[in-house]
């Protein structure tokens, strides 16, 4: 199940001199809450209440950042893999500042700059309280675009790139949804990687400006949907067949990347933004032998120690630091936007262009 770690302060039945002391230290939260499941800009509504004072292992925050991520808007919907329990703060990442510690606190003080990495904890809000342990501190030389978004998109570029084949310099990789935040972080890798990136992109009247956005980040090739059934980029061997394929389509488009894997390649579907499930070439699975993976970065989180994922986090924030990483490209919006935000990124027609976030910095 997922879970939401609002602390609440109830004032119910508290001493009198209590509570007034508390009232004293609180701290008022502006928080987005779901009470139903629905489409987001019916069911979400804006709310407000007291933090107390952190406790022993707890520390209070003041978020900066947090993305509106496509699995949020799914979980509102109530079509994602896990279903919250209601009622409910969305939000599965962001950055923070921290405002106070509690007395058990070791790994962060007041003033430094914090992700949340227990997934779901609820993040859009302006103010929270989260456990000391299910947080890490960020360094200073990343922006916080590049931080709030690091728990999901990048891990799971980072994730599907390591662990499902061994790539060797010059191998080439083959995705769709390019210019995803995922696919410009598959991109970024890539380029560090020394790995070689075909990128299909759903073609549209600005396509030149998005072909030479990609390429900016290091992508190898920027294909349409319609160039990339006819490219005699493999046939001609100018680059490599790719070993390894990332879907986050499904449809018609995981078709046409299937059809260019190398024999026995791989095809990992982690999203499915046509909402169309995929149709496998009998020819993909007899004559190339192609297997069909699938990759979710809450189970990998799930499954995997805090110091493998602090790890893996670790090697994100130098790449970002260092330059080598930029963030997805991004609005930002204030908080009180969030219903014209949702309904934007319900347009099933997509071609957004961008990640939102909410800003809580003005
Ligand atoms: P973004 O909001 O950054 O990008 C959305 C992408 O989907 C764009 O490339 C967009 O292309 C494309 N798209 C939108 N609608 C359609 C459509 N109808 N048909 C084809 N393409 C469409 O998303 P994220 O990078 O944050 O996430 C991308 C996907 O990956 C989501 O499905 C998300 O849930 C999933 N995801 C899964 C993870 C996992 O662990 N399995 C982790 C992270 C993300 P266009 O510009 O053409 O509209």
């Amino acid at each position: 199940m997922l879970y939401q770690k609002l602390i609440l302060s109830s004032k119910i039945g508290l001493p009198k001199l209590m509570s007034l002391n508390i009232r004293a230290m609180s701290v008022k939260s502006t928080f987005l809450q779901i009470d139903e499941l629905g489409e987001p800009h019916k069911v979400l509504k804006k709310c407000e209440t007291q933090l107390d004072s952190p406790k022993d292992n707890e520390i209070l925050v003041k978020m900066l950042a947090a993305p509106i991520n496509p699995a949020v808007i799914n979980i509102i919907q109530g079509k994602y893999g896990e279903s919250p329990s209601l009622p409910f703060i969305p939000g599965n990442e962001a950055v923070a500042e921290v405002l106070k510690c509690g007395q058990n606190v070791k790994n962060v003080q007041i003033g430094d700059r914090i992700i949340p990495i227990g997934g779901h904890v609820g993040t859009w809000r302006t103010h929270a309280i989260f456990t000391g342990q299910d947080v890490l501190k960020v360094p200073d030389n990343v922006d916080n675009v590049n931080a709030a978004t690091i728990t999901v998109n990048p891990a799971t570029a980072f994730r599907m790139l390591r662990d499902f084949v061994d790539l060797k310099p010059g191998d080439t990789v083959i995705q769709n949804g390019a210019n995803s935040a995922v696919g410009q972080a598959v991109i970024q890798l890539c380029k560090v990687w020394n790995l070689q990136s075909v990128n299909v992109v759903r073609n549209r009247p600005n396509i030149d400006e998005l072909k030479a956005q990609l390429k900016s980040l290091g992508a190898t090739e920027v294909l349409t949907e319609e160039e990339i059934r006819t490219t005699a980029l493999f046939k001609s061997k100018q680059i490599p067949s790719p070993k390894l394929g990332f879907n986050c389509v499904g449809g018609k488009s995981a078709t046409n990347v299937m059809r260019h894997l190398a024999s026995k390649g791989i095809l990992v579907t982690y999203g499915a933004m046509s909402r169309e499930p995929l149709t496998i070439p009998n020819s993909a699975l007899i004559f190339k032998d192609i297997s069909f993976r699938g990759f979710w970065v809450s189970k990998w989180s799930k499954e995997h120690t805090l110091e493998e994922r602090q790890q893996m986090y670790n090697e994100l924030f130098e790449l970002m630091a260092s330059g080598k990483f930029a963030p997805p490209v991004h609005r930002l919006i204030p908080l009180d936007e969030y219903k014209e935000a949702m309904i934007e990124l319900a347009d099933v027609k997509g071609m957004i262009g961008e990640k939102i976030l909410f800003d809580f910095t003005k």
